[in-house]
């Protein structure tokens, strides 16, 4: 009876369709699930259905980008209401930035001589309004440019990367403040991820984040070391935070755990599902 509070489709930049992801998430044991595209909820209904066919317990959900501290963090929003104007609203406007940014992204390649990425981009991508970073990565593979999806984040893609693009995205309290709007709850996504240059921005992020009225944490996450549980725990109990716990999973044949995959939480904590 696995958890995944934390995965993505073809709505964002995962490679398996809403359905599909639901089918496969059954088939690797998990038996509660959230779909969180980044900055979209337009893969929800199809995977309620689909949740609904197999018998799985599925939770509505969405993965906001945020800027805080110059580094790109992310915010899962859980249970959201997906009819919410204000949601739909926002999601869109986010999505809109995606593609301005992703237009952006293909000049830069194009002044380094690596033309037609918009288009290997949108060809690649399994929905067209939501263009990601990792589909540009993907595109510089298949065209041979690079090996793995790191080397294209680390010599295009990340900050100080050739074809880096700065995020226009918005504030942690602003995505809080979003999701709650939606009557969802606000968890940090995957805290042991972020490069800040100072070890103390985390702890210093998660303040920020709970003075904004966040109510969880991703303990345990597939875009995490395993190592990195034991500081998630201190985060949660700290911050009296509800624990929340994810594999992160985008593709098959990626390198990040399957769906369910990531570990289960440790005990002596307040699983976010308690109040969803
Ligand atoms: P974006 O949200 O479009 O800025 O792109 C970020 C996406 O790329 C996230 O979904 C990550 O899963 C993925 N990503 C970010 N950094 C890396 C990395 N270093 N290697 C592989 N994938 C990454
Ligand atoms: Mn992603
Ligand atoms: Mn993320
Ligand atoms: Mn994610």
């Amino acid at each position: 009876m696995l958890i995944d509070l934390h995965t993505h489709s073809t709505a964002s930049d995962g490679a398996l369709s809403p359905s599909e992801l639901v089918a496969f998430a059954y088939e690797c044991g998990v038996r509660t699930l959230a779909l969180t595209d980044h900055d979209t909820v337009e893969g929800v209904a199809e995977a309620a259905d689909a949740a609904e066919t197999v018998g799985l317990r599925f939770i509505p959900g969405i993965e906001i980008s945020t800027m805080w501290g110059g580094v790109c963090v992310h915010i899962v929003g859980l249970g959201v209401n997906t009819e919410n104007p204000a949601l739909i609203s926002k999601t869109r406007e986010l999505c809109q930035l995606r593609n301005s940014r992703a237009s952006r992204i293909a000049e830069r390649f194009s002044q380094l001589g690596i033309e037609g990425m918009l288009e290997a981009v949108l060809e690649l991508a399994g929905n067209e309004k939501n263009i990601s970073r990792l589909h540009f990565a993907r595109a510089l593979i298949a065209k041979g440019i690079v090996n793995n999806e790191q080397r294209a984040f680390d010599q295009y893609l990340s900050e100080g990367g050739k074809a880096y693009v700065p995020a226009p995205w918005g504030t942690v309290a602003e995505a809080v403040e979003l999701i709650h709007s939606a009557g969802g709850l606000a968890v940090i996504a995957h805290p042991g991820r972020y490069k800040f240059k100072q070890p103390w921005q985390t702890d210093a992020l998660v303040q920020d984040f709970v003075r904004a009225g966040g109510e969880g944490i991703e303990v345990v996450s597939g875009s995490q070391s395993p190592s990195y549980t034991q500081q998630g725990v201190i985060f949660a109990t700290q911050y009296h935070l509800l624990a929340s716990l994810g594999s992160d999973f985008h593709r098959i044949d990626g390198i990040r755990p399957k769906p369910g995959e990531q570990g289960q939480l440790p005990d002596g904590l307040t699983s976010v599902l308690t109040r969803l």
